[in-house]
């Protein structure tokens, strides 16, 4: 097991779309240890492949006593919306509000291939949704509106110049 460098805005590979997961082998569950360990290294609560340069559907979430692991995700119903402040381990130091839906419905797999659902409300749906997006190609700051946007980009591409 190794900790990954984290990819970080304005990386390509975070803006890459991510491709299924075929196999469900032992180099899947490398991969998936080592996004354990990197975002436990990170202080994060989640990480998505791309996070550490592959462009693959894994994803993990670690909140509280939970440790979800979501291969090729999909998100089945979303219901209602929360505006709560988020991060990314791939913006360090940006927070803003973003919308999400209070409750989610998410089809996925486990690390052996086992298909399951999942339904949750609030700050797991959200920690979900967050990490579905970066497999899709996109970062918490597109979803909020085109000002803020603006704004938190003009910051991120300055500290990208320093
Ligand atoms: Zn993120």
């Amino acid at each position: 097991m190794s900790v990954h460098r984290i990819r970080e805005y304005p990386d390509p590979v975070l803006r890459g779309r991510s491709e299924k997961v075929k196999k469900f082998d032992a180099s899947l569950m490398d991969l998936i240890n080592d996004m354990w360990e990197t975002m436990e290294e990170y202080d994060g609560v989640g990480l998505a492949a791309p996070q550490i340069g592959i462009n693959l559907q894994v994803a993990v979430v670690g909140w509280r006593e939970r440790r979800i692991v979501l291969v090729n995700p999909e998100v089945a119903a979303c219901e209602g919306e929360d505006f709560q402040e988020e991060g990314c381990l791939s913006a360090p130091g940006f927070y803003e509000k973003v919308g999400r839906p209070q409750r989610i419905v998410v089809e996925a797999r486990d690390e052996k291939g086992n298909p399951f659902r999942l339904d949750e409300t609030g700050f797991l749906a959200r920690a979900i949704m967050h990490e579905i997006d970066h497999l899709q190609g996109k970062l918490f700051f597109d979803r909020l509106s085109p000002l803020k946007r603006r704004f938190l980009k003009r910051k991120l591409d300055k500290k990208e110049e320093r």
